[in-house]
């Protein structure tokens, strides 16, 4: 626990009886830091860490207005994969996938990744000729992924039915190390070795401004008073607009609940993860053995943090036709997340017209898995300037109309 021993630890928890990540002992604010990140999920967590481990820079604090994860990073349903279609996208994201491979040796914390492949169906002749041309891409880019029939399909996970009615399986796009993660591990490890270094992970310390003078951010403005900063990195995803707002800029940003359940616990019977995106929906095994399911986002903007019963509905229908075997088990629970949605369906990492002033956002429904390389970019970005993994997600794309489209490429972007 870094600076904070053990035993107070666990009497706070006994205290408020919410678990140890709330009883987590946030000290209190300094007056000045050299960095700030605002959001403590996994992307902001995973930037402070790589500005102390890559670049020095450890007088940092990270402002959460909650708790450590309690965003969509404790809210998602894991997958990671990296079999993107766009150069930039292949890069960032095999980047981060490559680093969840040794992440627990690294944190010192079992973040519990599981390569165990992940199958994108093809379920249209649009999805057959899309995901060969992923596969050719990603042959390009040097990302391990390869095209399978619908035998190896029916092989690699035999609760799929593969003969329809309405969408026989036809193939997928198969990445074998892709796989899943502990989502509310990576937050933690994250903060307990920012923590080890010396940073500040300030729960319950919400940023309701942005100071800035000369065009220049000088700090922000919290329900915990005032604190300075030379450099400040906005990473609140779904809130990104609000923050963007205080500091005096607009973002193309969408914000939008996604929604996900599980169902009651059975026995193993999937040990892949599989997504099939024209019925719109994907779904895994987790340790427990509950099948993890999620669905496609909510059609309206909204910052309802929670999940509706037709957006279940539409989703459990629509994967019955793929995986009959689940249409008798019963939902255990339901939840939503606010993601920030980009009309390329690509993030923002980037500076902003404030000076100083860095953003990362835009993950929508597919930034779990790029935690690490993201981090690792954004830490890079705000130390020298500059970094290769960002450089194409600039704001300034949108102005440009250099978009990095994935939109098409991964309906269901998770
Ligand atoms: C249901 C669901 C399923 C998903 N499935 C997948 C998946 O399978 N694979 C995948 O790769 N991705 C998935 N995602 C997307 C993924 O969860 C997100 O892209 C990722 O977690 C974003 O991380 P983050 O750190 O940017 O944001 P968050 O984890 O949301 O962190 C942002 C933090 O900022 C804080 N904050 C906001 N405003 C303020 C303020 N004013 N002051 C201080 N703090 C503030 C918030 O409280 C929050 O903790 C899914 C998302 C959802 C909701």
């Amino acid at each position: 626990m870094g600076r904070y021993s053990a035993f107070a630890v666990a009497r706070e928890a006994f205290r408020n009886h919410k678990g140890w990540t709330r009883a987590w002992a946030s000290p209190e604010p300094k007056r000045k830091y050299d960095v700030i990140i605002i959001g403590a999920g996994g992307h902001g967590l995973a930037t402070a860490y790589y500005l102390g481990k890559n670049h020095g820079i450890r007088n940092v604090a990270i402002l959460e207005k909650g708790w450590l994860g309690g965003g969509n990073t404790g809210r998602n349903t894991t997958i990671i994969r990296s079999n993107y279609l766009q150069d930039p996208s292949a890069a960032i994201y095999e980047k981060a996938r490559s680093l969840y491979e040794d992440l627990s040796q690294d944190l010192n914390y079992n973040v519990m990744f599981s390569p165990r492949g992940v199958m994108m169906l093809a379920q249209t002749e649009h999805e057959v000729r899309g995901y060969k041309r992923t596969a050719h891409a990603n042959a390009l880019q040097g990302v391990t992924t390869e095209y399978v029939d619908p035998e190896r399909v029916k092989e690699l996970c035999p609760i799929i039915e593969t003969r329809g009615p309405r969408y026989p399986v036809r193939g997928a796009l198969w990445q074998a190390r892709g796989g899943t993660a502990r989502h509310d591990a990576v937050a933690w490890g994250y903060a307990r070795k920012c923590s080890e270094m010396g940073m500040d992970v300030i729960q319950k310390c919400e940023v309701t401004g942005v100071r800035s003078e000369g065009g220049k951010v000088v700090g922000v403005s919290t329900s915990k008073g005032d604190i300075d900063c030379d450099k400040l990195g906005v990473v609140v995803a779904g809130h990104s607009g609000h923050l963007a707002d205080m500091a005096g800029f607009r973002l193309p940003i969408e914000s939008v609940a996604l929604q996900a359940l599980v169902s009651e616990p059975i026995k193993p019977c999937m040990d892949v993860v599989v997504m099939a995106n024209t019925v719109h929906g994907y779904m895994s095994q987790s340790d427990k053995g509950e099948m993890v399911i999620g669905g496609g986002a909510d059609g309206y903007n909204n910052y309802t943090q929670r999940g509706s019963f037709h957006h279940i509905e539409e989703t459990v229908r629509a994967l019955n036709e793929t995986f009959p075997i689940i249409s008798r088990l019963k939902m255990l629970r339901q939840w939503g997340g606010i993601v920030d949605m980009t009309g390329d369906r690509s993030p923002i990492l980037s500076k902003t017209p404030l000076e100083n002033c860095f953003i990362n956002c835009g993950w929508g429904t597919g930034g779990f898995k790029a935690i690490p390389g993201s981090g690792w970019g954004m830490a890079e970005l705000m130390a020298t300037g500059h970094s290769p993994l960002t450089e194409a997600y600039t704001l300034d794309r949108f102005r440009e109309g250099r978009f990095i489209d994935e939109s098409v490429a991964a309906g269901v972007a998770h």
